[in-house]
């Protein structure tokens, strides 16, 4: 592992011990409970655990520590027992921890997979500084932990560092979710003073040939690598985002690999969902069934490697699958959106789902009375919603049926079982398609912009 940093943990009782860099312990004043914060997550530590945490100072010793703690406790063994457990997510929780704030849909990349919606909202429609700042301080009061700016690209909207200013003033842990492309060091080093906590960029490819192509943009990928260096020479937390398909899984080794070089504390492995966009593009991006044991054969192997210096998240794709994703945790359940225009979302895609009505910030409304009373939110929440065989599946409340943008694309019914299931009678259907798609290897891209989309010109697409 020469070369590499560990980040494994060898504790002795003159270590002095910190909570990484991308996590923050914070009494939530909501759930009168302590919370640890981190990129994707929140944990709920035991009582004694937050004792221990409490001490983690990087100053203090764990000698030291149990001294102090012996002093209060009889038993401070038990105290360190538990915070090796620690770990229960707060999920169980009834209001939504994490909020994605979408500021734009402004974007200079043409992501052919992008998750924003077909139809974009235009720069006109985008709420105010002052609108976010009162969405931001309303979410807050609720009870929202964390805050994930992104976009389209949330560095073009102006007022960024301003609004994670007041993210940090009113208390929530804030992500900024990039292509990074127009951010400069200046601007990074602003929004990390303002109290900017982790920083997520996302990368097409692990070399310019690959990336830039399928973003849309030249020199993005160059342009990603140094605002990755900026971003931990600032001492920020930062978590690769690769997004992969058919046409850029033969990289992930060597994306693995420059997770690790850029001294990414986490890496994730998103295989594209196929909805909005990248339905669009589905025939060019479907991987081959064999690519995907390949991939999850190389991050099982890169996991186990890697342990303590790289965190290595995966998403399979929905098509190759034997059951659902849980989408968002459950429709209603931990998670929602809010457009750029202040639509507040289950999810970034359900406006895809026709005959929805979802309210806006903008509205006579609270976030809350919308999230707890909305129609929209309430439609597809819990299970009673659910068709067979999902109502007498012992999986429902494990996946809450899956996803419902997914169920109506491909059935056109979002009350239907997910066809990623391989209970849902239309499972085989689906994974027929995607093997004849992938087969089929028509690699040409329809990239993303605000004229509904814009066919790749100049090249060799394969089939
Ligand atoms: S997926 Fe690509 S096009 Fe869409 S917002 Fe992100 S960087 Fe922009
Ligand atoms: S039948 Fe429904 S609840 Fe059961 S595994 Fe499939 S999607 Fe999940």
């Amino acid at each position: 592992m020469a070369g590499l940093r560990s980040r494994n943990i060898s504790v002795s009782e003159a270590s002095r011990p910190v909570l990484p860099r991308h996590a923050r312990l914070k009494f939530d004043e909501t759930r009168q409970v302590w919370v640890i914060l981190a990129p994707e997550r929140v944990l709920a530590p035991d009582e004694i655990a937050v004792e221990v945490l409490q001490l983690c100072d990087g100053v203090r010793s764990v000698e030291a520590m149990i001294d102090q703690l012996a002093a209060k406790y009889s038993d401070p063994g038990d105290g360190l027992a538990v915070l090796e457990q620690r770990g229960s997510t707060a999920e169980t929780f009834g209001i939504p921890l994490a909020v994605l704030a979408e500021l734009t849909h402004r974007c200079p990349l043409q992501c052919p997979y992008c998750s924003n919606p077909v139809e974009l909202e235009r720069g006109g429609s985008e709420l105010t500084t002052e609108e976010w700042k009162k969405v931001l301080t309303e979410l807050a009061q609720i009870g929202v932990l964390q805050i994930h700016f992104s976009g389209g690209e949330p560095t073009a909207r102006k007022d960024l560092v301003e609004l994670v200013q007041h993210a940090s003033d009113v208390g929530l842990y804030s992500n900024l979710i990039t292509s990074a492309v127009l951010l400069t060091r200046e601007k990074l080093s602003a929004l990390a003073d303002a109290g900017l906590c982790h920083v997520q960029i996302s990368f097409q490819g692990n070399e310019p040939v690959v990336a830039d192509r399928v973003a849309g943009f030249k020199h993005a990928h160059q342009k990603k690598i140094e605002v990755a260096r900026w971003t931990r020479e600032l001492d920020l937390p930062l978590t690769v985002n690769a997004v992969m398909h058919r046409q850029n899984l033969f990289q992930l080794p060597d994306i693995i690999q420059m997770a690790v070089d850029l001294d990414a504390d986490r890496l994730e492995v998103a295989n594209v969902q196929y909805y909005g966009w990248a339905l669009k593009n589905r025939a060019a991006l479907m991987p081959t069934l064999e690519q995907i044991e390949e991939a999850s054969r190389i991050v099982e192997e890169a996991q186990a490697r890697l342990k303590g210096i790289l965190a290595i998240d995966y998403v399979v794709p929905d098509y190759y699958a034997l059951r659902p994703k849980k989408c968002m945790g459950g429709w209603g359940r931990q998670f929602f959106n809010i457009s750029p225009a202040g639509k507040i979302l289950p999810c970034h895609a359900a406006e895809t789902i026709t005959g929805l009505e979802f309210l806006s910030v903008r509205s006579n409304h609270s976030i809350a009375w919308i999230w707890q009373n909305s129609e929209a939110f309430n439609r597809y929440r819990g299970t009673g919603w659910m068709p067979e065989p999902c109502r007498s599946c012992e999986f429902k409340e494990i996946d809450f049926g899956g996803c419902r943008c997914q169920a109506f694309a491909l059935t056109g019914n979002a009350g239907n079982t997910d066809p990623a299931c391989t209970l849902s009678p239309r499972h085989e259907q689906i994974f027929k398609q995607a093997e004849s798609e992938a087969a089929a290897n028509n690699n040409r891209l329809i990239y993303r912009n605000f004229s509904g989309g814009t066919l790749e010109t100049g090249g060799d697409y394969g089939a």
